[in-house]
């Protein structure tokens, strides 16, 4: 369902209305994590500011620490509605477990699966059921087929509103927090139709690689990236690091506007 074979033409995925696939290099952009309705307000508007016409923002985070902080749960989608009714800004956000995909659907624009959850073949299918776009981040380990196997579960539901985001795998590296694989865009746009962007802070790690790695986005084609910013990064709960700040975001929207998108 999500090959090429039987699907010649690359498939645009709307999302409350905003485009993903050819052309349209969509900048998502937003916290990683929801933390207080001003914080979240003043990310999007950040975002916004810079030309991202989708809001991210994670309610579930999925963290390796179980003493980290793991979002504020529903709290957190009503801030992201309400900042959305504020903005305009259709919402992307994660969810991590099947049995919370009907509440966090209920919410979102969007439904992300993040990275941990590539192969949570159960809560797949449930995105798959969910009625909304799902966005399928590629497993840190998963091969490109394991990741397009696993956006196939979404789609055997019925639901072939998918976007692929290519995050980072992991490597023997150290010096970023995952490996860019870059070719995995032009390989995943080659054997699927799907969009696919790219998430050059969740691969990096550090705020100063989060341009370059965008550059490196466009430049080989993919469909959109997905950013974290924030408005004070020292003191983000959830990966400050990679945070971009107003100036950054501002250089970022310029690399996007000059650089025209591959089709
Ligand atoms: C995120 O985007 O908030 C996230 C946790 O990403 P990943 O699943 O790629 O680590």
């Amino acid at each position: 369902l999500v090959s090429r074979e039987n699907h010649a033409e690359r498939s645009i995925v709307r999302v409350g209305g905003v485009p993903v696939g050819p052309g349209t290099m969509t900048l998502i952009a937003g916290p990683c994590a929801v933390e207080t309705p001003d914080q979240t307000l003043q990310a999007a508007q950040m975002a916004q500011a810079a030309g991202a016409t989708l809001l991210r923002g994670g309610a579930f985070k999925p963290r390796t620490s179980p003493y980290a902080f793991q979002g504020l749960g529903e709290a957190g989608l009503r801030i992201l509605a309400d900042v959305r009714d504020e903005t305009g800004m259709p919402v992307v956000t994660e969810v991590v477990d099947a049995a919370d995909v009907e509440l966090v659907a209920s919410y979102a624009d969007m439904l992300q699966i993040g990275t941990r959850n590539a192969q949570n073949f159960a809560l797949l299918q449930a995105a798959g059921e969910s009625g909304k776009p799902v966005m399928l981040k590629r497993g840190m380990n998963g091969t490109i087929e394991e990741w397009l196997m696993a956006a196939e579960y979404i789609a055997q539901r019925g639901n072939l509103d998918i976007v692929l985001c290519e995050r980072g795998i992991r490597t023997f590296e150290k010096a970023t927090r995952n490996t860019l694989d870059i070719s995995a865009v032009p390989v995943a746009q080659r054997l699927s139709h799907l969009p696919v962007i790219v998430d050059p802070s969740h691969s990096g790690g550090h705020r100063d690689l989060v341009l370059p790695l965008t550059r490196a986005a466009i430049a080989v084609g993919a469909d959109g990236v997905i950013i974290d910013v924030h408005p004070h990064p020292e003191t983000a709960l959830c990966d400050g690091p990679q945070a971009l700040v107003n100036g950054d975001l501002r250089e970022l929207a310029k690399v996007v506007r000059a650089l025209p998108p591959l089709v």
